[in-house]
């Protein structure tokens, strides 16, 4: 008996190996062989996914009565922000996130790097609730370089248009989704804090703070595809992953370029505070209150020993105690920590815009009419270093 013919054709003069019609193919049925054209299998339905895929022109189908062609099923990628080989704890609370709303098989993780990366990347994926690793890959590929990146995944991205891209809102989130949804055309919400789905219409309902946090703002993408939106980190409980169990399914794809008029001339440290305060559950930050440099080096301990980071206003950051990347506010750095504690802080209306998604905010202020009181869960009147002190000497030193 002779097999089944799959109905697709592959003109296998114009097909370039490139691999990007895989990941189109619902169902699989495509194959990349270690030489020569992509192949078929007898699993194609004919739904025409994949045609468009291909930059040559390489795919088609019989013309006669239209094939079936069933709507794309829904599906949710995450961008997968990586540094020195290890995945930002953001990639699996959005993945988790994600499986509140799709299934595991309609959930990819996308990113770019060199080729040498996924394998160990996408092993320590194994065991979250995802389909596969979009890995886009060219050895020139450094993931700090926007430009490059954002090229060669818009490349992706619009052949493929998943219903759904999201990022973290960590720094790297911020300057790469802008891109992206310029290059391909579509909207972008920043900082979400809830994602849900339109039962009636499928759409995603991006949920995020306006107006200085004062109403909660929902946002649909009603036409243009994907819908982008950035997540705050640290809002959803991260997923372990499970040592051992199977990757997912790792697809390569080729980078045609990783140029980039921005040259990488160097990469330094920042101090161990800056950045962590946008991305830590816990913040401890000193005001001009606090009276001197040396009291706020007491909050640098007090903030380590309870596994936070230390944050600062704008009068400390002035006064030389902080350095400016640990200001919090308008002019500073917006905040959603769980527990945020603000020592010797006034609570200032610019201050007051970047902690509008704290969680709890405790104030320690010998005023207790300081405007941060208002603010406040929780309120403790005196002084602050007493307070700092008197926290110390009850709070041991990690590891003790
Ligand atoms: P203060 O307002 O001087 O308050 C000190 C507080 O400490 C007081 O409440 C006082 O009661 C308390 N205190 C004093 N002594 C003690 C003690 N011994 N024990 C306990 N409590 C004590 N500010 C920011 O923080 N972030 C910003 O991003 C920012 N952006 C700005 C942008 C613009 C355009 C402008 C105009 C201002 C901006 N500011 C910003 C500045 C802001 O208006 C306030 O001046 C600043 O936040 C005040 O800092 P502070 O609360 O540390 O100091």
């Amino acid at each position: 008996m002779t097999p089944t013919q799959p109905p697709l054709r592959i003109d296998a003069g114009r097909c370039t190996a490139c691999g990007l019609c895989l990941a189109s193919c619902p169902v699989q049925a495509l194959a990349l062989p270690s030489s020569g054209a992509v192949q078929v299998s007898a699993a194609c339905i004919a739904c025409g996914a994949c045609l468009d895929s291909c930059p040559e022109q390489a795919l088609s189908l019989p013309p006669g009565p239209a094939a079936a062609r069933p709507s794309a099923p829904p599906d949710c990628w995450i961008w997968g922000q990586h540094q020195d080989g290890r995945w930002h704890p953001v990639v699996a609370e959005l993945i988790a996130l994600a499986a509140t709303l799709f299934p595991p098989q309609a959930i990819t993780v996308l990113a770019a790097g060199a080729p040498h990366q996924a394998t160990v990347l996408a092993g320590d994926l194994g065991g979250l609730p995802l389909a596969r690793l979009l890995w886009v890959e060219h050895p020139d590929l450094h993931p700090h370089r926007d430009g490059a990146v954002a090229e060669a995944l818009t490349a992706v991205l619009s052949t493929q248009r998943p219903a759904i891209l999201l990022a973290g809102a960590t720094d790297r989130g911020r300057a790469l989704m802008p891109r992206l949804a310029a290059l391909l055309a579509t909207g972008l919400t920043a900082d979400c804090t809830a994602l849900t789905l339109d039962p009636a219409s499928g759409e995603l309902l991006q949920t995020r703070p306006a107006f200085g946090g004062n109403i909660l703002a929902t946002i649909r993408t009603a036409q243009a595809r994907p819908q982008m939106a950035t997540v705050r980190s640290a809002l959803f409980p991260a997923p372990s992953p499970r040592p051992g169990a199977p990757a997912p399914a790792v697809q390569r794809i080729s980078a045609a370029s990783a140029a980039d008029p921005v040259r990488l001339l160097e990469r330094r440290a920042l101090a161990a505070s800056a950045g962590a305060i946008a991305e830590t559950s816990i913040v401890v930050a000193g005001g001009r209150g606090l009276g001197s440099a040396a009291a706020f080096d007491r909050l640098r301990i007090l903030a380590r020993r309870l596994g936070g980071a230390v944050a600062a206003s704008r009068s400390a950051v002035e006064a030389g105690w902080a350095d400016e990347t640990m200001q919090v506010g308008q002019t500073g750095r917006s905040i959603h920590p769980r527990l945020y504690i603000a020592i010797g802080i006034s609570g200032a209306v610019q201050h007051l815009a970047g902690i509008a998604g704290a969680h709890c905010v405790v104030a320690i202020n010998h005023d207790p009419l300081a405007p941060i009181i208002q603010r406040a869960d929780h309120v403790l009147i005196g002084d602050g270093q007493t307070l700092v002190e008197a926290w110390l000497e009850r709070l041991p030193e990690v590891g003790q």
